[in-house]
């Protein structure tokens, strides 16, 4: 099963993914160029953010001769697909803990089914079993009830010390390139090494895509983990979740199809979409000094 670490090598990403300019006359007019640094691009077959974060566990996960990866998420966890995908390009076995004992038994999601297709295996628990994860004295028996003893365990949305490093990168292959650098919000795994891997007098802009706050805690704690303290200049930009995850009203979807045609960007909805709806207007509301480049990182693809 365990191909050596130098084999696997070839299947992780090849950043620096591509810096592109956006000519939007909506920017322009406040003075503010807009910088589209496209992670959805970083490999051929994994978009985004997901997979930045996982590169360094699948090197440690191969590295350690762990049989199998498990990992949890919900039924549309992009999570889940980037960690299936990755589990078949590496020859590791995966299994996914899925939120939800009522979708045992019913016709798969597109999401899922690709999940299952690279050759995962779904789990699916209660939402109370679903808590125990963050639980370190339940966890091991929800693994084995799970036929994920042994495995790697990778947390939700992925971001634990190493996920973070992963961004890190990102964040390095920015430095000179922007002023702002400014990416939507899950877990803020993201944000948190992005931010640590800007330079000095650069700054991170986190658009949460979930209303309503731990998020900032939660980043400190992250990069407490990661980087033993506080890194980078971040902040968060609330008031941008229309309504909560994965709702796109139909205003955004509007804003989100014409970004499309003006840029031939796929926009990816659930968070790329809120991350550039709040870009324009924090824009307008004079949020960036004239003459500011802002760097907006396309974290995924639809
Ligand atoms: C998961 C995800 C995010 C959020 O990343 P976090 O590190 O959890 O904040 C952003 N964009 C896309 C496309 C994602 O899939």
């Amino acid at each position: 099963m365990n191909e050596a670490p130098e084999a696997s090598e070839a299947l992780l990403p090849r950043p620096p993914s591509p810096l592109a300019e956006a000519t939007d006359g909506r920017f322009a007019e406040h003075g503010v160029r807009l910088l589209l640094k496209r992670d959805d691009l970083v490999h051929p077959e994994l978009a985004g953010n997901k997979w930045r974060k996982l590169a360094p566990n699948l090197r440690a996960a191969v590295a350690g001769g762990y049989p199998r990866l498990a990992t949890f998420g919900g039924a549309y966890s992009n999570h889940l697909r980037a960690t299936a995908a990755a589990g078949r390009l590496l020859g590791l076995e995966t299994v996914g803990i899925v939120r939800g004992d009522e979708l045992a038994g019913r016709p798969l999601n597109e999401s899922l089914a690709r999940c299952a297709a690279d050759g995962m295996r779904l789990h699916f628990v209660s939402r109370a079993r679903y808590r125990l994860k963050a639980d370190p004295a339940a966890l091991p028996g929800l693994l084995e009830a799970a036929g994920a003893d042994g495995a790697y365990v990778v947390p939700e949305g992925g971001s634990n010390a190493l996920a973070l490093h992963g961004c890190a990168e990102l964040g390095r292959e920015l430095r000179g390139a922007c002023d702002v650098a400014a990416v939507a919000c899950g877990t803020g795994g993201t944000l948190a090494g992005l931010s640590a891997g800007l330079g000095a007098g650069q700054r991170a802009v986190g658009v949460p895509v979930v209303g309503g706050g731990f998020l900032e805690a939660e980043i400190r704690s992250l990069q407490a983990a990661a980087f033993g303290g506080p890194a980078g200049d971040w902040s968060l930009a609330e008031g941008f979740a229309h309504g909560g995850y994965a709702r796109v009203p139909e205003a955004l979807e509007v804003f989100a199809a014409d970004f499309e045609s003006r840029h031939g960007l796929p926009v990816e909805r659930i968070y790329v979409a809120k991350l550039l709806w709040a870009l324009l207007a924090l824009t307008r509301a004079g949020a960036f000094p004239r003459g500011s480049t802002v760097a907006a990182v396309v974290t995924g693809r639809p």
